[in-house]
């Protein structure tokens, strides 16, 4: 079988705090040419290591300062420092997770090549080109998208209802959203996605494939496939840690 344009394998996906067995959120995408770290949770680096040595990452993209996102980021700061003695790995990330980073590791740059991203930044990372967009959320939060070729994903991170995901243009393959809650938790204006706002979100730009994910534990999976389905007319998985999407 060919190896797919861009496949996305997930890390971990528990919303705000892991689950037992679980961890936080965490992608590995990966395409020919690059093997990219999306989000760094809690509990991801163990899972990242049953696909890749952390010498054959290209980069590592954070979506923003909350600590269910990033915080390995320190572990592996002293993992390449100490023990894998790699080229510093890029690390893309907002301004605000990079001031928290530097508090907890003496030197970054030992480890880290830092780019700070925010809305409407974009590059090319090996063959993978990403671009981001600002949600609606409690920090500076990017969502992020990747092509490859024809092939195309969006990763929502953690918003509200208000982020516009079409900002990240049209012909989206896959689309990762988080879903924390069930909708009737709307009224209490939390900035984040009900399971029928994610299906919502996903019929509006018309993607090919949702991927329901950031549950917050004590949630019942299938209640939220229920409710984005009903808002939904596509194809809508769940994640979960060591399942493969090609988008
Ligand atoms: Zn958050």
């Amino acid at each position: 079988m060919n190896t797919p344009a861009l496949k996305v394998t997930v890390l971990g996906c528990s919303g705000s705090y892991a689950s037992a067995g679980g961890a936080c959120t965490g992608f590995l995408v990966q395409s020919p040419q690059a093997n990219v770290w999306l989000d760094a949770g809690p509990g991801t680096l163990a899972n990242l290591q049953d696909h890749i040595r952390l010498s054959e990452l290209t980069a590592i993209v954070l979506s923003h300062e909350h600590a269910d996102h990033w915080l390995e980021l320190p572990v592996v700061y002293n993992a390449i420092r100490h023990y894998v003695l790699c080229e510093p790995i890029p690390v893309y990330g907002t301004i605000g997770t990079f001031a928290l980073a530097r508090n907890m590791c003496e030197d970054i740059e030992e480890s880290f090549t830092c780019n700070v991203i925010k809305d409407k930044s974009s590059t090319v990372i090996g063959d993978q080109e990403w671009r981001w967009s600002r949600t609606d959320h409690y920090v500076e939060t990017l969502a992020s998208r990747v092509e490859v070729g024809d092939s195309s994903m969006v990763f929502s991170a953690d918003t509200g209802p208000e982020w516009d995901v079409t900002q990240l243009g049209p012909d989206i393959g896959l689309l990762i959203a988080e879903s924390t809650f069930l909708s009737h938790r709307e009224k209490e204006k939390i900035l984040h996605l009900s399971a029928r706002q994610a299906g919502i979100m996903a019929e509006h730009a018309n993607v090919s494939h949702l991927v329901l994910s950031h549950l917050a534990p004590g949630e019942q999976p299938s209640q939220h496939l229920q409710e984005a389905s009903e808002a939904f007319a596509g194809e809508i998985s769940l994640a979960c840690v060591g399942k493969e999407f090609v988008a």
